[in-house]
């Protein structure tokens, strides 16, 4: 039986990544979203990339009449705080106790004290 060149149990272990060590698309968003690899490299890579995103829909808000504007959605993921999404935040907030109050510590860390 001829000798699989694939076979390479030892690298396999040490890298349980999706792509080869050495390939060069490591650190980039494809290398995380497309070809599934999750080293370090491309999961800087891919926050890096979804990062500016986030801030950029954050600075952006939302328009005036914008259907999301009363939602949780607006609160949180846009960043309005127009009356009607902190309404909305609140509602959801009774509702969910508990999780209002993992948001509000994660959200607004005390200052540490000295
Ligand atoms: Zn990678
Ligand atoms: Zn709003």
């Amino acid at each position: 039986m001829l000798p699989d060149p694939f076979k390479v149990p030892e690298v396999v272990e040490q890298w349980p990544y999706a792509l080869p060590r050495h390939d060069s698309r490591h650190g980039t968003p494809n290398g995380y979203g497309n070809l599934g690899c999750r080293c370090d490299d491309c999961c800087d890579a891919i926050s890096a990339y979804q990062v500016p995103q986030a801030r950029k829909r954050r600075a952006d808000g939302i328009p005036p009449g914008d259907h999301r504007h009363g939602t949780d959605n607006g609160y949180t993921n846009y960043g309005c705080r127009c009356d009607a999404c902190c309404e909305a935040r609140s509602r959801k907030v009774k509702r969910t106790p508990q999780a209002d109050t993992s948001d509000t510590t994660t959200a607004q860390a005390p200052a540490l004290v000295n």
